[in-house]
């Protein structure tokens, strides 16, 4: 499964799934169309799936008019999402399944964000290949989503559940957040060794208008606050002694940096 990623709108990346061999493409949260049709028509490729991760316009924005194009493309979402997801075919809960070719991608629900919010992850293909994980705007390298319609409990147990997965994961994250992100993380972080050589990384990327998605979960988990709230040194700058406590001051710290 090759992936491809298309930068649209102001930061928003729209995943393209890709086999080759049977011309087939998927799509990971097209906020538009043109692009996607653009790439499918370069290719020679055939859309069979739409793959949502929330309703967010930026997210289903190209739903409507990639279904005109390709009237036999199957709309996944989230169940609670009946209702907001233009097209919405699939309602998925934790724990279902996503086949595309020869992969199969694991649901998880990861309220927060949204209250309907949820994540695809395909577990690597063989031992020395990565995972890859579609996680919308719950995990963002170096942050994470703000909550809209999730309390903070909600978020950390969403995340909590996208941490314990292999170090060797590909996060695409949908939005290119990081510079900024890591900006915050470095003020409640500053001694973090891991999180400075990520920073000096991403901030020549981004110099280079280059993208910093994929993020590998392995540096997440080493760099990113909003996996780190069970870390004492953590707690102890936000002044709290809880997970919940302390995610929920770091997100209104972010909130207002
Ligand atoms: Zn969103
Ligand atoms: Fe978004």
């Amino acid at each position: 499964m090759e992936i491809i990623q298309i930068p649209v709108l102001r930061d928003n990346y729209i995943f393209l799934l890709v086999d080759r061999p049977q011309q087939i493409a998927a799509v990971v949260d097209p906020a538009q169309a043109a692009p996607v049709l653009q790439h499918l028509d370069r290719l020679n490729l055939r859309l069979t799936a739409i793959l949502n991760t929330h309703h967010h316009s930026d997210h289903i924005g190209g739903n409507h008019e990639l279904q005109a194009h390709f009237p036999e493309v199957v709309i996944y979402g989230g169940a609670k999402d009946r209702g907001r997801i233009p097209g919405q075919q699939v309602f998925l809960e934790e724990g279902d399944q996503v086949q595309f070719v020869d992969r199969v991608a694991q649901v998880y629900f990861v309220p927060g964000h949204t209250y309907a919010h949820i994540a695809y992850y395909f577990p690597p293909s063989s031992p020395s290949e990565p995972g890859e994980l579609f996680c919308g705007d719950t995990l963002f390298s170096g942050g994470c989503g703000r909550l809209f319609e999730g309390t903070p409990a909600q978020m950390v147990d969403s995340l909590g559940k996208l941490r314990a997965l292999p170090d060797q994961t590909r996060v695409w994250c949908a939005h290119e957040y990081t510079l900024k992100n890591l900006q915050f993380a470095l003020e409640v972080e500053a001694a973090n060794p891991e999180l400075q050589a990520r920073f000096q990384e991403v901030r020549l990327a981004r110099s280079q208008n280059q993208p910093t998605i994929p993020a590998w979960l392995g540096i997440e988990k080493q760099t990113n606050p909003f996996l780190r709230w069970d870390l004492p040194r953590l707690q102890a700058k936000v002044g709290k002694t809880d997970s919940v406590g302390t995610f929920t001051k770091l997100r209104g710290m972010k909130d207002l940096h």
